[in-house]
């Protein structure tokens, strides 16, 4: 049989790449369209916490905030308008997202170790799914994630980790829930959703979150970026 691929759970904002503010443009976008009298009596779009945030933890929040009840059907139809906000954004031309450094070139790298069955490169992401696709397509990188876990599979990010890893189970044919597991993202959250399974857990600080910050909640590997690929991957015990 051989041994475990280690499992490698990528966050998407801050972590692979930086949209240039599209997602957030598109959700504040999206409850002004959807809900123009409740937003307006708050005087505004309330401030959203996104840094680490899931997509339905979000929308769970500020559904509550404006006084919206919560369905299935509604997130649905937000979610809907807040894909097509999030596309036509993603290709403004005033848009400065990139994919982060060493990024590119680490999943390159990754794609030799996945051929010989050493890793196994997935999300962990707060986006929904369709979202996550938007993004990571844009940047021509999403065929080097083989499964992953959502902002629509929970709305809490703990609760994501046993997600990604069952589904990297199905993908592979083979249970993984003994594999060695490396959370890679930008923000506490992703270090305490890490945690939260047992995960190691390699936190960059080319999001929202200081290196400093982040030094605080001790991770198992602090980068300033994954701009050092041999490094990187001597960190991951992947060289
Ligand atoms: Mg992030």
């Amino acid at each position: 049989m051989g041994a475990l691929p280690h499992l490698l759970l990528f966050d998407i904002d801050g972590t692979l790449l930086n949209t240039g503010g599209a997602g957030m443009r598109a959700f504040g976008s999206a409850f002004e369209h959807l809900y123009p009298d409740e937003v307006k009596g708050r005087g505004g779009v309330p401030d959203i916490d996104f840094a680490g945030s899931t997509d339905s933890g979000i929308v769970m929040g500020m559904f509550a905030q404006l006084g919206i009840v919560d369905s299935q059907t509604e997130r649905e139809r937000f979610y809907e308008t807040y894909l097509g906000l999030l596309k036509a954004n993603m290709d403004s031309p005033s848009g400065n997202g990139s994919l982060l450094e060493g990024v590119a070139e680490l999943l390159e790298r990754l794609k030799g170790r996945y051929r010989e069955r050493k890793v196994l490169p997935g999300l962990l992401t707060g986006n929904i799914a369709a979202g996550a696709r938007v993004k990571t397509d844009y940047y021509g990188v999403s065929e080097n994630f083989h499964f992953g876990a959502y902002g629509d599979d929970h709305h809490d990010r703990n609760q994501l980790g046993p997600v990604a890893v069952r589904r990297a189970s199905e993908f592979f044919g083979r249970d993984l829930s003994l594999a060695p597991v490396t959370v890679i993202g930008d923000t506490v959250k992703d270090i305490r959703c890490a945690r939260a399974f047992g995960a190691r857990v390699l936190a960059v600080a080319t999001g929202s979150v200081s290196l400093h910050e982040l030094s605080g909640h001790e991770p198992d590997i602090l980068l300033e970026s994954l701009g050092d690929v041999a490094g990187v991957l001597a960190q991951l015990q992947l060289s």
